[in-house]
């Protein structure tokens, strides 16, 4: 709702994109019934719906160039054999230690084996401004470590696969969940050295539950019921000063209204409880 309402606003576009890089997570049909989801809600996006599995040889092409810059290298540790590395004195997160850093690597076209590829973080701060949550930063190196961007079990990474994906599409604003926002320094460095254009970010609170858990399957959330008033009742977590459901006549008259009054100055910058009622 926060970006559908945010590109309406700027009568900008909206773009809807299925994450299924990971096929062998993929539920059959859970496609179609997202996107009905968002059509019985009165979401009308722009463009067609595009697929990450589609944009493979986008994702390959940007290893290789990233690996012939020499910032990259592969990676061989199991995850129980970096905890170990760690041990006792486990800094911030159990950061990848950079074992494997001096590793040379044999740049493999096939990508087809069974090693991690990694890339180092540079020693300087990185720093933007979002819109919501103000001046963001981090310290790649203390606060992330060398990442991976390409994962042992053969599928690229969400930080490097969704930089190309907003690229292909020229995604100029991103509005997603909090959640996301410690992993945008290490998508804006990406961006950096690929040289694609840095877009504007905006972080939006979690819904989360009374245990703190963010609404989702995983949290056992009710299924969404694209019902007028829980519309009204997400735009409302949102900050907006949106009237009552009994006052629309019906969901485009809402969706009308968000586009005219939408202001993401208001949106909360916490995470917040949202019982489904
Ligand atoms: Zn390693």
């Amino acid at each position: 709702m926060a970006s559908y309402a945010d590109a309406r606003h700027s009568d900008g576009q909206w773009l809807v994109r299925i994450d299924d890089i990971d096929q062998a997570r993929v539920v059959a049909d859970s496609d179609q019934h997202i996107l009905s989801t968002l059509e019985q809600c009165g979401f009308e996006w722009d463009e067609i719906v595009s697929y990450q599995s589609q944009n493979l040889k986008y994702y390959e092409a940007a290893l290789q160039e990233l690996q012939y810059m020499g910032v990259t290298y592969p990676c061989i540790c199991s995850r129980k054999q970096i905890q170990e590395k760690l041990g006792k004195k486990q800094i911030k997160n159990g950061i990848y230690p950079g074992t494997c850093r001096h590793k040379s690597e044999q740049i493999n076209s096939s990508l087809n084996h069974k090693y991690a590829i990694r890339l180092k973080a540079p020693a300087a701060d990185i720093s933007f401004v979002d819109q919501i949550q103000g001046v963001y930063s981090q310290n790649l190196p203390q606060d992330v470590g060398d990442f991976i961007i390409y994962r042992k079990d053969q599928i690229f990474s969400y930080q490097l696969s969704v930089i190309i994906d907003d690229f292909q599409s020229q995604i100029t604003h991103i509005v997603r969940g909090y959640d996301l926002l410690d992993s945008t320094p290490r998508q804006i460095y990406l961006q950096q050295l690929l040289g694609c254009p840095v877009a504007q970010y905006a972080h939006i609170p979690l819904a989360v539950t009374e245990e703190k858990l963010k609404l989702s399957k995983l949290s056992q959330a009710k299924k969404v019921d694209c019902s007028l008033k829980t519309l009204v009742q997400a735009a409302h977590f949102l900050g907006q000063n949106c009237p009552d459901a009994k006052d629309f006549d019906s969901k485009d008259d809402f969706w009308q209204y968000l586009a005219t009054y939408w202001d993401i100055n208001k949106v909360p910058r916490m995470e917040k409880q949202m019982i489904m009622v």
